[in-house]
Order: C-alpha cells, then structure tokens, then sequence
C-alpha cells in the first residue's frame, strides 16, 4: 500500500520528514498557516490552515491513511477530535503531557527520571516561596508554548523579580527552577514501535541564547552514565506507554542526568543523523508511521552539526569551507536574526576540530 502520510506543521522538520518520505515511495499533505512554509517546496498537497482549525484538520484527516505531527502546540480539543477520529499512530499523550512543563516534568519524575528541583508558581507567593526554597539562581519558564528560549526569565537575586512580574500580571501559568551549572547538555532520541525501540546516537548540544548553536556526537560521557541514561529513558518510554518518536534533552553534571524536556517529534538535535548516520531520525519516524521495521542507527564517524539563525547567514561561506559540509537551507522568506533558517553537517568533525577551523577561518559571531 502507497501511504499518504498527513503532517500538523510545514515547518523545517515537516520539511525533512517529506524528504525522506518521497525516498520511500510515499506521499504527503502538510497542514501550514502560511502558504509559502518550507514544507510547501516538497509537499505532495499543502492545507494552508490554522492549527486549530477543526474544519481544515478534518480534510488532513480525511485526506491521510495516518497523522504526525511536527508541531508541538496543537490545541488539546483539536488533538482529541482528530484521535477519536483518525489513525495517530503515536498517540496524542506524549503532545499533551509535552505541552505543559509543569505536567512534563512531574511526569518524568513519576517515571524514573530526574529533574531539578521546581515549583509552580501563579502568584507572587509562589515565586517568593519558590526562591526561599530553591535559592539562585532559577529560571522562571511559562508551562506553556515557550521554544527557543522564549518566555523565560533568568533569576540572579531579589532584583530581578520585577522581570517576571509581567508574566504574573497576565496571569500567565509558569514554573519556576533550579538554574543547574551543569558540565554540557546532550538529547536521546528514541523511536518505538509496538516490537522494537531504537535510538540515535547521544550528541552533545550547546546552546546560544536559549536556542540550539551545536551538536557534536559522539558525547564524551563516561560509558556507564550514557548507558544508564538510554536505559532510564528507554524505561520512561514504556513506562509512560509512549509510542513513535521522542526526544528528551538532559543536563549533565558528573555521573548525574537531569530530564530538562521532551518533544515528540523529530527534534533539531537529530538533523546531524542525515548524514552522519546510516539513516536518519526522519526516514525512521516515517517507517514506524506506515509500520514497516525500523532499523539500528549506527554513526559513520564523528558529526558535528551547526544551526544557522538570521545572524550565522554572514558567516556562511566561511562555513562552507570546512571540508565534508552538507548544507540544508529551509526556504524561509523571512529573515530574522534568531530564526532557524537553515543547518549544516560535518562529517568526520569533532567540537575541537570546529573551533580551530573557526580560529583558522576568522568566524567571529
Ligand atoms: P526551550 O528549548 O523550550 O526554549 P529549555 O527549557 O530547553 O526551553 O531551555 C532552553 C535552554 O536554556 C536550555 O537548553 C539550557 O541551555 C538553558 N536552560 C533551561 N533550563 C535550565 C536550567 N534549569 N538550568 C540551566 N540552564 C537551563
Ligand atoms: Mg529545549
């Protein structure tokens, strides 16, 4: 049977699961609000419509033997009318529990895996509360809607309460944490099915500016800690009957790991598996959607991975001149100095092999 597989969101990941969707004979329809989105370069149909537009998820539905998503905010009445009514082979419970950070993370606590310590807070009292008990620094995130670093504010000392205030007039729903020092950060990500459950090699991942700049695999992590951790999150997985694709980011600090969030659907972090591993977080999410047997990812040689933002796009073709480069740009109309508009893999490139090219280059961010 030739699948049409249907995806909520148009965007870069969209973009690469049709992609590689086409590699495999199938097809796709994607549902964007903008009619010029980067899945609408590859897409066999696009819906241009909202994401809670019931009317258009509908057609999406109807239109597909099976829906993903790629998107993480997909209003919670829209998500329960599309499972009641059409084939989601990952279910919408890991969307909804990823939703809320709050909801995420007691989750991850109820299933085995360690989160630093956090309070909910919709009140001032909270907040004071929160920081007699946690201490500085913390970090106040809205439970909702926030990526990239977005609604987050960074609490040094009592001065800095007057930042949140704003959140807490709107009366928006936040949580606020522990600001952990930890040693570097790195993501697993897992795809299972009802059989099998597979995961992509660990990278670690650095961060400018609340959003992903690098991810450099292999991780230098002592075997047994990255072991205990595929273990933990491999549990979680069952544990919480999770199915499909979902990525969870960590904090890593000596041998000790820290759940920070998850996402259930291919994740920026992965994009070095298209040519840094015999297959790729999108082929394989693709091939657990229309059921088919997914196979062992194996990196082929040390990949480093580098997001380019509005502000990267000066630097370019520097960055082409490193050897082994594969760039993916996104066909974004817009540019902004924060915004993802593209990526581009290394093969055989460690972290330290990047920053001595970048000396050597004269990249300066
Ligand atoms: P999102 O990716 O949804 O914007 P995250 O919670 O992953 O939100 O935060 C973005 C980045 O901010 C993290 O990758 C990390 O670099 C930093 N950060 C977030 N929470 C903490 C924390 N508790 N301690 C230290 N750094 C943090
Ligand atoms: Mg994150």
């Amino acid at each position: 049977m030739s699948y049409n597989i249907g995806i909520i969101g148009g965007g870069q990941l969209g973009m690469m699961m049709c992609e590689e969707a086409k590699k495999l004979g199938l097809t796709t329809i994607v549902l964007d609000p903008s009619s010029d989105c980067p899945c609408s370069t590859i897409a066999d149909e696009l819906i241009v419509g909202q994401y809670n537009d019931l009317a258009k998820l509908d057609e999406l539905g109807s239109k597909a033997e099976l829906l993903s998503y790629e998107f993480e905010n997909v209003d919670g009445k829209a998500l329960e009318m599309l499972h009641g009514k059409f084939n989601i082979p990952q279910g919408i419970q890991p969307l909804l529990d990823s939703q809320d950070r709050l909801r995420e993370k007691d989750n991850a606590n109820k299933h085995g895996l360690p989160t630093v310590r956090y309070h909910n807070v919709f009140t001032l009292d909270d907040l004071k509360e929160a920081i007699k008990d946690i201490g500085y620094p913390l970090i106040y995130k809205t439970r909702r809607e926030g990526y990239d670093g977005h609604g987050q504010v960074v609490l040094k000392s009592d001065e800095d309460i007057k930042k949140v205030l704003p959140y807490l007039e709107e009366k928006a729903l936040g949580i606020v944490e522990e600001k952990l020092d930890f040693d570097y950060e790195c993501s697993l990500i897992m795809i299972r099915s009802h059989d099998q459950i597979i995961h992509f090699p660990v990278g670690r991942n650095i961060h400018k500016d609340g959003i992903l700049d690098i991810s450099a695999v292999p991780v230098k992590m002592e075997e047994s800690t990255l072991t205990e951790m595929i273990k933990r999150s491999e549990d979680f997985m069952k544990s919480a009957s999770y199915y499909g694709i979902l990525t969870i980011e960590y904090f890593v600090k000596g041998d000790k790991f820290y759940f920070n969030e998850m996402a259930p659907r291919p994740h920026n972090s992965g994009h070095y598996t298209i040519e840094g591993c015999n297959t790729n977080q999108f082929r394989e999410l693709d091939k657990f959607l229309i059921g088919e047997r997914m196979e062992e990812p194996v990196l082929l040689s040390p990949t480093l991975m580098k997001n380019i933002l509005g502000r990267d796009m000066k630097n370019l073709t520097k960055l082409q001149e490193i050897p082994a480069s594969h760039l993916h740009m996104y066909h974004k109309s817009e540019e902004r100095p924060l915004r993802k508009l593209g990526h581009i893999t290394y093969n055989n490139l460690t972290l330290d092999e990047y920053l001595s090219y970048k000396e050597k280059l004269n990249i300066e961010e």
